[in-house]
């Protein structure tokens, strides 16, 4: 399924609405080397979402967002003429620190939010666990609790990666956690986000990390639609220039075999929608 994007040179049209540059703790990579990287697979457009995880405190998000606005800037100066720019942020957890998430997001500056889930209250991040010696069913349980409170506190546009842990697990760890067996309660976390027009996206780390799945994979994306959601991104999650538009172009394929005939970007916290 997964083809090498930045290879192929064919996205025109395609957006990816998920990368990390040197302004997030776990990349080096410049704004302008991914806005290169972008124009030579055919991007249509890109969107900056560093991290910002609520429990490192105001400051250090600060600090992230106004890198990124003075890269952006240059960069649009540069680039605006062949790529659409979004200044955007993935703030982690904004449900354990409301306070500092409605700071943020009082920012007219920034285009667009993903809201991330990446550890439970008191836990470790889910890249750390253990699966095949823990209890999944707990794991999982706990993650769409808070899951269920990341959506209601409204502190985002799309929620990021749903099923991020599936990204972590070996495959027999992927098998005891099936997903059908969350159903219920995923349905009601996106009901909760279809009802408030709010959206998702389809994050293709999954597919160029080799599990072979968009996270969230294609049957929740259908359950989305048959809520009645509107609004889907597509991102890399790429934290590195070799990896912007990788498997944006599956990504988009999975949006289509879920129903959909168009893709969401954001500029100034609205979705424009594009046709795929
Ligand atoms: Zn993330
Ligand atoms: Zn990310």
């Amino acid at each position: 399924m997964y083809v090498n994007a930045t290879e192929k040179g064919g996205l025109t049209s395609y957006y990816d609405s998920h990368i990390h540059t040197e302004h997030s703790h776990d990349s080096v990579c410049s704004v302008d080397s991914m806005c290169e990287a972008a124009i030579s697979c055919g991007l249509k457009g890109i969107a900056f979402t560093d991290h910002c995880e609520t429990n490192k405190g105001i400051s250090a998000c600060l600090k992230v967002i106004k890198g990124l606005k003075s890269d952006v800037k240059r960069a649009r100066d540069i680039f605006g003429d062949k790529l659409e720019i979004s200044l955007g942020i993935e703030l982690g957890q904004p449900h354990h620190d409301l306070s500092l998430s409605h700071e943020l997001l009082c920012d007219g500056e920034i285009d667009f939010v993903i809201g991330s889930l990446h550890h439970a209250r008191g836990q470790q991040d889910y890249y750390y666990i253990d699966y095949d010696h823990e209890d999944i069913d707990m794991i999982m349980y706990r993650y769409y609790d808070e899951l269920m409170e990341l959506v209601e506190c409204g502190c985002y546009d799309v929620i990021g990666h749903i099923n991020y842990q599936l990204r972590y697990m070996s495959a027999v760890a992927r098998n005891r956690g099936d997903l059908s067996k969350y159903y219920r309660e995923l349905g009601a976390i996106l009901d909760v986000v279809a009802k408030n027009n709010k959206g998702i996206e389809i994050n293709s780390s999954g597919l160029w990390r080799g599990i072979d799945l968009t996270l969230p994979p294609l049957e929740v994306i259908k359950m989305f639609r048959a809520v009645g959601g509107e609004i889907v991104t597509t991102g890399s999650d790429s934290h590195d220039a070799s990896h912007v538009g990788a498997a944006i172009d599956s990504a988009v394929e999975c949006l289509r075999d879920a129903g959909f005939e168009r893709c969401a970007f954001f500029k100034q916290r609205k979705p424009i929608f594009k046709a795929i």
